[in-house]
């Protein structure tokens, strides 16, 4: 047992009145119920610096059970990791889970005989009780590895989290290595503290995450499909997905699109236009702005979809609809299924970007175009666009008549649908090859700089045959 740096409350910069009133009745029912009852993970380390923490998570050495029955509201949820849900009227969620220990190989195999020299450590279940010491220690990183005690309101630091935040390092609890093998989606979350804190990743760590990226393979999809999204969604996802890049987990994770974006591979024709898709979505993430998921997942698809466009038609002409489709089928679908995304957030994304396409070509005014309002993708299809138009410096006309008409006719996604990758999935709309033959549904390929040097307006290239090539785009 190690003794831990206890920060008393005239030392650390966490008051009360930065949290969250429910989680504060919680942890107050629990400590006068003689439990101890701490603030743990990212909300302890959001508030020593500074920053709103997304959920107050609680830990306690009162079983899920004896949690259960102090609260009324509550459910016990979960079965690697069971824990408790106390839900308040207005539908808030305050979790609070027993402090747990590391499992180990032992208690993977169910106590007796792990398998001897066993290289596979990978963690499947999780629900060994422990004491507060053992629960920092099996978390992931320092930083997120800190307590806050309500009933002396200290900081209690077991693993030099404290330091590290001061240092603005991100560092493993234990040895890297072993933790990315035990979780490697742990390797995906070290970059995304990393950018999200703008703190750098400690040495040891950068190595394990070379040595190890290709365990990432091991984790299950639906996971790492979440924390794919999780950075986009919240607006730190450019700098993420450029320290996913540069780790060499990017190429693991999203192997087609890695080496689209890879300035090396002399492939690197629309790596700009998705920095710059990024950066317009954190920004409007960060403004507000909420996106669906599937238009995030559009957003990492439009590299691809362009290049495959690109290989498929060829310099200079045109795609047809009926083509376009067997694209989006081509890029969408191997993806969708490694990602594991379920069915109607698939035809919710490419009837995102196939729609994307054809608002760039019509007007609100035109008939033809009506019948897309009111479509659950529709949505969709104008963020794309709008996004697409600010990073790009092209359509920008269509794009704003069409954020017009989102916001005039109100149109927001069905409660649900702005979670878990959007609607249900919508009638068929893909229209058939005949009904659009000829014409010109897809966004011209995107070459073209955005602002002249002057810093006047994009210049608006004539309709007509275009030239594509790596010569015309925006150095990166
Ligand atoms: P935020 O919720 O703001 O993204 P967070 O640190 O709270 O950040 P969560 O995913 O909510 O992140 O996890 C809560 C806490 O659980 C973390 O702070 C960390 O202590 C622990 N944790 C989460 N994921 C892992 C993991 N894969 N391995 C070990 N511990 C983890
Ligand atoms: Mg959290």
């Amino acid at each position: 047992m190690t003794l831990p740096r206890i920060i008393p409350r005239a030392e650390h910069p966490i008051s009360r009145g930065y949290i969250d009133p429910d989680a504060l009745r919680v942890l107050y029912r629990l400590h006068r119920s003689g439990f101890k009852a701490f603030l743990v993970g990212g909300s302890v380390r959001d508030l020593m610096t500074g920053r709103t923490p997304k959920d107050f998570d609680i830990g306690t050495d009162a079983k899920p059970q004896e949690v259960r029955r102090l609260f009324r509201n509550s459910r016990v949820i979960g079965r690697r990791f069971r824990l408790v849900h106390v839900v308040f009227d207005d539908g808030k969620v305050v979790e609070v889970s027993t402090f747990r220990k590391r499992p180990t190989a032992e208690s993977e195999a169910g106590g007796a005989s792990a398998p001897a020299g066993d290289e596979d450590i990978l963690i499947r279940s999780d629900n060994v009780f422990g004491t507060p010491e053992e629960d920092a220690e099996r978390r992931d990183f320092t930083i997120n590895g800190l307590f806050y005690d309500i009933a002396s309101f200290a900081v209690i630091d077991y693993v030099g989290g404290v330091t590290d935040l001061e240092r603005r390092v991100v560092r493993t609890i234990g040895d890297p290595d072993v933790r990315f093998r035990e979780d490697p989606v742990r390797m995906m979350r070290a970059c995304e503290f990393a950018a999200r804190l703008n703190f750098e990743m400690d040495g040891d760590l950068r190595d394990a995450l070379r040595e190890n990226r290709m365990e990432l393979r091991k984790s299950a999809a639906p996971r790492v499909t979440e924390e794919l999204l999780d950075p986009l969604r919240r607006g730190w996802g450019s700098e993420t997905y450029r320290i996913w890049h540069e780790a060499g987990l990017l190429e693991v994770l999203l192997p087609e699109l890695d080496e689209e974006i890879h300035a090396h591979t002399g492939k690197a024709a629309f790596a700009p236009l998705f920095w710059r898709l990024l950066a317009e979505s954190d920004r409007r993430v960060l403004a507000g702005e909420k996106f669906p998921d599937a238009a995030l997942l559009g957003v990492v698809m439009l590299p691809l979809l362009f290049a495959a466009i690109r290989r498929r038609s060829g310099e200079g002409k045109r795609v047809d609809a009926s083509r376009l489709l067997l694209v989006l089928e081509d890029v969408v679908n191997p993806l969708a299924a490694r990602l594991t995304l379920p069915n109607h957030a698939v035809h919710l994304l490419k009837q995102g970007l196939y729609t994307m396409g054809r608002l760039a070509e019509v007007r609100p005014r035109d008939p033809a175009a009506r019948k897309l309002v009111g479509k659950s993708y529709f949505p969709i299809a104008v963020s794309l666009l709008s996004l697409y138009a600010a990073a790009s410096g092209r359509y920008a006309a269509p794009a704003e008549e069409w954020v017009e008409v989102v916001a005039r006719t109100g149109h927001r996604l069905r409660k649900g649908e702005d979670e878990e990758y959007g609607a249900p999935f919508p009638e068929a709309l893909v229209p058939s090859a005949h009904d659009v033959a000829g014409s010109d549904l897809l966004p011209p390929i995107p070459p073209v700089p955005v602002v002249d040097a002057r810093g006047g307006r994009p210049r608006r290239r004539r309709r007509g045959p275009r030239r594509v090539g790596t010569e015309a785009v925006v150095p990166g």
